[in-house]
């Protein structure tokens, strides 16, 4: 059957649905950039509430703004805003939901001012956001008409008129500081437009922090079918995950909050310890493991994982240089944390792709792994590992594989990165030399003598040779 709302109550005995009723929930959050994450996350625990009797005052309306989201606007408004979230267990068991947080779905270049009459509803007391570690960086003065930044500054601006108290802004990204980044960027924004009204905001807009985690990898035509077959249900565009999920935010929300800590969510006063724990482990271990594993010939993460050698290579450069850098965790065991990661890495039921990790790294190894091999530089820890990592980067974006085939890269910067690789087998220092990206990294003698050797060795050895050396005590 077809999921829509007159088809919840035919739902196949085995996939649960919501058990409150939507009609009477309200929208309270509105979210940029409803993509698989978000669904397999935030509206996941809106729903747990829900389910319970709870924030149905908290429904959620998603605002897509990028071309590319005019097909979940589609698929959405279909399905009466409801999805299937499929958990999936290493032992390959699947455990399907249907969720109904998500009440309505708005494609803001159809109709901006709609999203902006949206936002300045008093009844929206939350705005969140997973619009990817790039969408934060501040937008050139052209083209930013229906930006995120623009309708939200808008909703402010009306908010602020008709004395409506503002909404807290809540980011959901892979950021360190996501919230207090969030604040530097709309407050930028609105100073270029009215300085009056990023006083307004600096002052009276909530940011908070949080960490957030559960790996979503992008759906595939395969689980689509795979879903319909087994469980019955159409679902033009479900979300699949692993069973892990963690999210640490802070308390810190002008306009009340849902009770989050009854579906799990930890609220906290301090997210920074738990926010480095995440990038510079899960994060930046996935950087550790990709670009060797994608130039290996692995297109799954499980595989290069549940590869003895890339799970060395991973250990030992959490072990020896990232946590090193970390500060202790409340509650938290980094040891367990870490071993922990190396299995939820290599679960096979949950498909994620090694592209999806290879994307984007401009946005990525600059805030998750360089800050590591700075601070190793400046207290003499270990750096050769990170040094490689970057190396493996520099190699993959070469953009040809080690079996001569094509690599296609992903990325903002993508033309001049594949620029500085392709000229860098004659001078091996023209990828790192990228100051808008490096800093002064290339100024450090240590750094060049890793990143050198690790580099050669890529070229002349290749992938796995490369990180055998890199493992030999
Ligand atoms: P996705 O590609 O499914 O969705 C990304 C969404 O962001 C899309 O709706 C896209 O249009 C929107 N977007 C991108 N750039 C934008 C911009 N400049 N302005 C406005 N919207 C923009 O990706 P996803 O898996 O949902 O991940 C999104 C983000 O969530 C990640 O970048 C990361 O920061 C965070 N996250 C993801 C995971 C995961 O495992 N997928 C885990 C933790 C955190």
């Amino acid at each position: 059957i077809p999921l829509t709302a007159a088809t919840l109550p035919d739902l196949p005995a085995g996939i649960p649905g919501p058990r409150y009723d939507r009609a009477r929930c309200t929208t309270g959050i509105v979210h940029f950039g409803v993509g698989g994450f978000h669904r397999a996350h935030q509206a996941m625990y809106i729903d747990r509430l829900m389910n319970a009797g709870k924030a149905l005052d908290w429904a959620i309306c998603g605002v897509g703004v990028m071309p590319g989201d005019r097909r979940m606007n589609e698929i959405l408004n279909a399905q009466d805003g409801l999805y299937t979230l499929v958990v999936k267990a290493p032992d390959g068991t699947l455990t399907p939901r249907v969720v109904g947080s998500i009440r309505e779905h708005l494609f803001a270049p159809d109709d901006p001012e709609r999203v902006i009459r949206k936002l300045a509803d008093p009844a929206v007391r939350i705005v969140s956001l997973t619009v990817t570690e790039g969408g934060y960086a501040f937008p050139a003065a052209d083209g930013t008409a229906g930006s995120m930044f623009a309708l939200i500054t808008d909703a402010l601006a009306r908010r602020r008129e008709s004395g409506t108290p503002p909404f807290t802004i809540m980011s959901c990204d892979n950021i360190q500081e996501n919230g207090d980044t969030a604040r530097r960027s709309f407050v930028a924004f609105a100073r270029r437009r009215d300085p009056g009204l990023a006083d307004w905001i600096a002052g009276h807009v909530r940011f908070p922090n949080s960490m957030v985690d559960r790996i979503t990898p992008v759906t595939t035509d395969r689980d689509i079918t795979e879903i319909g077959r087994r469980f019955g249900v159409h679902d033009r565009w479900p979300v699949v995950c692993e069973p892990f999920t963690q999210w640490v935010v802070e308390d810190d929300f002008s306009l009340g909050r849902p009770p989050l800590e009854d579906a799990g969510v930890q609220l906290a006063a301090d997210v920074r310890p738990y926010e480095m724990m995440k990038l510079r482990l899960l994060n930046a271990g996935h950087q550790a493991l990709c670009y060797f594993g994608h130039l290996a010939g692995y297109r799954l993460v499980h595989e290069v994982c549940q590869d003895r050698l890339f799970a060395t290579f991973l250990l030992a450069y959490l072990d020896r240089e990232a946590r090193p850098t970390l500060a202790p965790v409340p509650g938290i065991d980094l040891a367990a944390y870490q071993r922990q990661l190396i299995e939820r890495f290599s679960n096979a039921a949950v498909r994620d792709t090694v592209a999806r990790l290879c994307a984007d790294t401009s946005d990525r190894i600059p805030k998750w792994v360089l800050p590591v091999i700075r601070h190793h530089l400046a207290t003499g820890g270990e750096i050769h590992r990170a040094a490689a990592v970057v190396a493996s980067w520099a190699r993959y974006a070469e953009g040809v594989d080690e079996h001569g085939a094509p690599i296609e890269v992903v990325d903002r910067l993508r033309d001049i990165l594949m620029a500085n690789a392709g000229r860098q087998r004659a001078d091996p220092l023209a990828f790192v030399a990228y100051r808008e990206v490096f800093g002064d990294l290339v100024e450090h003698e240590r750094f060049v003598s890793a990143y050198r050797a690790a580099l050669a060795s890529l070229h002349h050895r290749g992938a796995r040779a490369t990180l055998q050396w890199l493992v030999t005590p």
